[in-house]
C-alpha cells in the first residue's frame, strides 16, 4: 500500500510542476472552451459528497469548486453528467473542458490527460455488513469484492486480488445495493462517499482501516495548456484564500 501512496505522491508532485511551469493567467475572454465564455464539467453525479442530484440540479463540493473557478475565470458553468469511465475520454476529446469528479491523480491518466492542483484527499475505504468476517484489507484474499467501474478502487482489487474476485459495477450505489443483498462480501470505494451509502444503507459499516490514500485533481486535456493555466491559477487563489477549505467543510462534517 505504501508504495502506491508514494507513486501517488510522486505523480503529484510532476504534475505540480507542470501547472507550475505556467504562471501567468489568461483573460478569461482568450482562454479556449468548448463553448466561448463557458466551462463545461464532465462528471459523474453519483458521488456525494462531491456530485449528487438535488432535485435536477448537480450539487455538491466539485460543482461548487468549479462554480467558484468559472467564476474568477468570467465564465459561467455547466455540467454534464457521465458514467466515471467516459469522463477522461470526454476531456481528450474536447467534448468537455474539465472533468471534476472526485478524481483520483495516477500515473495512467496522466497520460491522457493534465491535472490540476490537487484540491482533496481522498482514501479508498472498505464497506462490509456488520457481522462481516473482514476486518483489515488483508482479510479480503479470495472475497468477493464490489467496486465502481473504471476507478482506482477497481484497478487496486484487481491488482491486489485478481479479477475473479472482482465485481464492477457502474456506479457506488449500485455495488452498495449488492453488499446489502449479500451478492459481494464488501465494496471498496472513496470513503466520503463510503459514509454516505452506509448513513442510507441498514447493518453496513466502514473499516476502521485505510486501503489507500489518494490526491483529488481536475482532468484536463493536454492540448489546452491555456485553459489549465487559467484554471490552476484560480484553483490556486481558491485554496489559498480559504474558499475550498470551507466548501470541503460544508460538506464533510469533523468526525
Ligand atoms: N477517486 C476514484 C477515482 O478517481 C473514484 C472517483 C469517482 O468514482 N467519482 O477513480
Amino acid at each position: 500500500m505504501k508504495k502506491k501512496l508514494a507513486l501517488l505522491l510522486t505523480c503529484s508532485m510532476v504534475m505540480l510542476g507542470l501547472a507550475a511551469c505556467g504562471s501567468e493567467k489568461a483573460a478569461s475572454s482568450t482562454v479556449p472552451t468548448v463553448v466561448d465564455g463557458v466551462l463545461t464539467m464532465g462528471t459523474n453525479a453519483q458521488f456525494p459528497p462531491y456530485e449528487f442530484y438535488d432535485g435536477d440540479q448537480i450539487v455538491g463540493i466539485d460543482a461548487e469548486i468549479a462554480q467558484a473557478i468559472a467564476d474568477k475565470l468570467g465564465m459561467k458553468l455547466e455540467i454534464t453528467d457521465m458514467d466515471f469511465g467516459s469522463i477522461i475520454t470526454s476531456v481528450q476529446a474536447g467534448k468537455v473542458d474539465v472533468g471534476i469528479a472526485g478524481m483520483t491523480v495516477n500515473e495512467e491518466r496522466l497520460q491522457n490527460v493534465n491535472f490540476s492542483t490537487s484540491y482533496a484527499t481522498g482514501v479508498q475505504a472498505i464497506i462490509v455488513k456488520e457481522d462481516s468476517d473482514i476486518a483489515s484489507p488483508d482479510d479480503l484474499a479470495g472475497k468477493l469484492i464490489g467496486v465502481q467501474e473504471n476507478t482506482t478502487g477497481h484497478i487496486y482489487c484487481e491488482d491486489d486480488f485478481g479479477t475473479e474476485n472482482v465485481i464492477a459495477y457502474t456506479n457506488g450505489a449500485t455495488a452498495v445495493q449488492a453488499l446489502a443483498q449479500g451478492k459481494v462480501d464488501c465494496v471498496v470505494i472513496d470513503n466520503e462517499p463510503a459514509k454516505n451509502f452506509v448513513s442510507t444503507n441498514e447493518g453496513l459499516k466502514i473499516l476502521n482501516t485505510e486501503y489507500v490514500t489518494e490526491d483529488y485533481a481536475i482532468a484536463i486535456s493536454k492540448d489546452n495548456e491555456e485553459l489549465l493555466n487559467a484554471v490552476d491559477g484560480a484553483l490556486k487563489e481558491l485554496i489559498a484564500d480559504g474558499t475550498v477549505q470551507t466548501i470541503l467543510d460544508k460538506y464533510i462534517k469533523a468526525e
